[in-house]
């Protein structure tokens, strides 16, 4: 398995490389086109000015005004040919050898060959339009081969029956100093051999006996080319090669198949990540749902029981039959806390619909928070001592007026008080504490009950939420309570929080600033 995904990663790497060697043949076969031209051009302008077949007396004048050239020559028929090496390099004895055994060499071999040249000019003049016949010339200095270039052509003044050629010769070093460096650097135009910032070709010409280069463009940096190709046509014997300064092809795949590997790597994490996100916010939407059906069947139960009990004792007392006026009364009493129950139930539902479509509004009035809490708790105090509760009631004296809208704070005050006492089984305690803090006042609900864990405390506020304990379970409620004190709480500008240890007990605590009432408004309005 291993070896199977290692060769498909050794294949991509080379259709890498593949790619990046087709491009530079392209490059390469670009570039031998402009240097043909380019050879031509320099050939036919000489052509242009070459004496005519009566006149090479006139071969030195020529080559007087074309420099670079270094031998030139005139064929007029069997036997008869002229040479002329470049005027300016006489002083050179080697050079002078040079031009004697050429002459030597070119008479016998046009007289062997003139019919052969005279048909591939004539050739080439229909077909391309060109006057000259480009090839290559190696001769021997030294111990060395060296390349130079041959240019033939019929010069003015050759008819049918007096067919004549003509010649000249450019040599290695005029190929080597200027020709191929000018060229190389016209095919690669705008290099710039300070920026390192990303790879260029570079490109040089070599012989095909030789591998050091002939000549190179301006940014070449050594080494051996990556790909080659032979000049087929103007320079026979000549290669072009490419390479990237300062790295390889190869590494330059590697780079690209690493920077896949990091792209394939990023967007496979954030593909993860979206799973993550819409499995979260599923996950969430189930368990929403679920927080739903478990509502709706919490607040029919807690409907139900107050209901019935109130007919069940409705019933009773309107069959008249009790005679006991204590008992009577009781019944009367049962009828209305239970009505009570209901009421508040159904406040809370009310006030829940209108927070969740945004249409609750508050009504802040400056309040004596004391006297709210008071008279909140008065007509429950008797009730939950009555129910074996220890009730202590710590309220401070200088307590600052504070704006607040004093029903929904009530509420939110039985709603702390009604969950102390629905969730303290055993040890029956309640405690509320109203005292001064950083300007505001602080309002705290204490119990001594089952307690909540701290992985549940900060799930306790939302909607529906009911912690999943069988304590929990066995007491009714909807779940909407603490919600909406919260909600009650921030439309003031407070906040609420709990400190609770399981089995230890809780404690609420509402943190009420002294807020300009026309803030609170506005803050009540848009919630
Ligand atoms: P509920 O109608 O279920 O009481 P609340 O929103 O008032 O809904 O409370 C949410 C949950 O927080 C309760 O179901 C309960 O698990 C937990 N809780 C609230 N108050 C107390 C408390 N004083 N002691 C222990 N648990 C509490």
């Amino acid at each position: 398995m291993a070896g199977a995904w290692h060769l498909r990663n050794i294949q991509r790497d080379k259709a890498i490389e593949a790619v990046f060697q087709r491009e530079y043949q392209q490059v390469l076969a670009i570039a031998e086109k402009q240097i043909d031209t380019r050879a031509y051009d320099i050939a036919e302008e000489a052509r242009a000015k070459f004496p005519d077949v009566n006149h090479g007396d006139e071969l030195e004048a020529f080559l007087a005004s074309h420099r670079d050239i270094a031998h030139a020559f005139l064929w007029t028929g069997k036997g008869h040919v002229e040479s002329q090496p470049q005027p300016d390099r006489m002083s050179d004895p080697e050079f002078v050898d040079e031009g004697r055994k050429f002459l030597s060499m070119i008479g016998p071999w046009f007289d062997l060959e003139s019919k052969d040249f005279i048909t591939k000019l004539k050739k080439s003049e229909a077909m391309e339009g060109r006057h000259v016949y480009l090839t290559s010339n190696w001769i021997t200095k030294g111990d060395k081969l060296l390349y130079q270039s041959l240019v033939l052509f019929m010069p003015r003044g050759s008819t049918a029956e007096h067919p004549a050629l003509a010649g000249f010769v450019y040599d290695t070093d005029y190929l080597k100093d200027k020709f191929f460096p000018q060229a190389l650097n016209e095919v690669l135009p705008n290099q710039n051999r300070n920026d390192t910032s990303h790879p260029q070709p570079v490109i040089m010409v070599r012989t095909a006996k030789d591998h050091d280069p002939l000549a190179t463009s301006l940014c070449w940096d050594g080494g051996s080319p990556e790909v080659e190709r032979s000049f087929d046509g103007v320079f026979p014997g000549l290669i072009l090669g490419i390479k990237l300064r300062g790295t390889t092809i190869a590494n330059i795949s590697n780079h690209f198949v690493r920077t896949a590997f990091l792209i394939l790597g990023a967007l496979s994490l954030l593909m993860g990540a979206g799973m993550l996100l819409t499995y979260r916010n599923v996950a969430r939407e189930l368990a929403l749902a679920k927080l739903k059906s478990d509502f709706v069947s919490n607040v029919s139960h807690e409907m139900r029981t107050p209901l019935s009990l109130i007919r069940l004792y409705a019933e009773t007392l309107e069959l008249g039959r009790l005679s006991n006026p204590e008992k009577r009364q009781e019944y009367y009493e049962i009828i209305r806390k239970e009505s009570e129950r209901l009421t508040a139930l159904i406040n809370n539902i009310l006030d829940f619909s209108r927070i969740e479509s945004g249409k609750k509004e508050y009504n802040f009035r400056e309040t004596d928070v004391a006297d709210l809490v008071r008279s909140t708790l008065e007509s429950y105090r008797f009730e939950i001592e009555q129910n074996g509760f220890q009730f202590e009631q710590k309220i401070d004296n200088d307590l600052p007026q504070v704006s607040v809208d004093r029903e929904a704070i009530a509420r939110s005050l039985l709603n702390l008080v009604n969950n102390a006492v629905k969730y303290s089984a055993t040890d029956k305690y309640l405690g509320i504490n109203l005292y001064r803090h950083n300007g505001g006042v602080n309002l705290e609900v204490v119990d001594h009950g089952i307690g909540i864990p701290a992985k549940e405390q900060p799930k306790i506020f939302e909607k529906f939420y009911r912690v999943g304990d069988p304590l929990v379970h066995n007491t009714k409620g909807s779940g909407l309570g603490l919600s909406l004190v919260r909600h009650i709480v921030h439309a003031h500008g407070g906040e609420v929080a709990v400190e609770s240890e399981p089995g230890q007990g809780s404690k609420f605590i509402i943190t009420l600033p002294v807020q300009a009432a026309e803030v609170q408004q506005a803050k009540g309005m848009s919630a």
